[in-house]
């Protein structure tokens, strides 16, 4: 990170531009309206014209390397976007918007806003699936923080936020805010992400009774008898969620050290932040450019639930 710090990108608001184009469009640009491209698009230059302005003669739009992005109609320059970009993606357990705020001389507001959209930039959704042939992918869920409005309950989680996390061994991670643990809230989600070619591992709930009719395998162990690894009787392989639950593990100790809390419908983007950072983690042969990278490529194609930031729900460390 320290040789990063002295990227031109994070100073020079043209090289950040250029930065980020040829990241977003590695093949030259691409009219954002209408999916335009080559001998369609030409670059407005001259002082007429802001920098970084493209014309589309197919729909005869204007547009620059951030419209449709996360990054659109912001007045932070770009060159803090990156820095912003970097710090998020290379801090192993994510950064506060208290800290960005104070290294990048932001609003804490603002910072707070641009925190989120990067978040979104980092999500995964639309993906080709999980897993496959010869492949292990774990699934569980966890419970987090407390539903708003819910009073605590005399049992049960009911007033918790559930997480549903599917992890391959070995490989990437996605998780999902979920409404409950019925197995309509459970197998679309599976089935939607995992390739069926895949053999899955999972605690005895009931809600994963189904999965062996559906994918190559379903393993169980057995937690209520504290069983947590079993081997298969050919010791082919080992059966455990041990995976998910470290990754759970990674996501409680980030979320009390650096978020401290979230409100309830923010949880999913700060669930594709720990996803993003499990999925290119550094023994999957990632590093820290690799990283900035591959979210900068993020930043296109996410439509953005939300306008303002909310004045609850977003406490964090300092
Ligand atoms: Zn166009």
């Amino acid at each position: 990170m320290a040789s990063n710090l002295q990227n031109p990108i994070f100073t020079d608001e043209t090289k950040a531009r250029k930065w980020l184009e040829a990241r977003v469009w590695p093949q030259g640009p691409i009219c954002p309206h209408c999916g335009a491209t080559g001998d369609d698009v030409t670059k407005l230059e001259g002082k007429a014209h802001r920098p970084g302005l493209y014309q589309c003669s197919a729909c005869r739009e204007q547009f620059t390397v951030t419209v449709k992005t996360v990054f659109e109609r912001s007045k932070i320059p770009l060159t803090k976007w990156l820095a912003a970009l970097f710090l998020l993606t290379a801090s192993k357990k994510g950064v506060s918007a208290h800290q960005v705020h104070r290294s990048l001389g932001i609003s804490y507001k603002s910072t707070w806003f641009m925190m989120h959209r990067l978040r979104e930039a980092l999500r995964t959704g639309g993906l080709a699936p999980m897993g496959g042939g010869g492949k292990i992918v774990e699934a569980d869920e966890t419970y987090f923080g407390r539903l708003q409005g819910v009073p605590k309950m005399q049992r049960g989680f009911t007033h918790k936020n559930v997480v549903l996390t599917l992890v391959e061994r070995g490989g990437s991670a996605r998780s999902f805010h979920i409404d409950g643990q019925a197995i309509s809230d459970v197998m679309p989600i599976i089935r939607e992400n995992v390739a069926r070619e895949t053999r899955m591992n999972t605690d005895e709930a009931k809600h994963y009774y189904d999965l062996g009719k559906e994918y190559a395998g379903h393993d169980t162990v057995n937690h209520r008898y504290d069983e947590y690894v079993r081997y298969t009787k050919d010791a082919e392989y080992v059966i455990t969620t041990n995976t998910v639950e470290g990754y759970y593990s990674i996501f409680k100790r980030g979320m009390k050290g650096v978020y401290q809390h979230c409100g309830e419908k923010h949880l999913h983007r700060y669930l594709a932040e720990f996803d993003f950072r499990y999925s290119t983690r550094t023994a999957l042969g990632y590093n820290d450019y690799m990283r900035a990278e591959m979210a900068a490529k993020g930043i296109v194609g996410k439509r953005l639930t939300y306008r303002r930031p909310h004045k609850q729900g977003h406490t964090e460390a300092h």
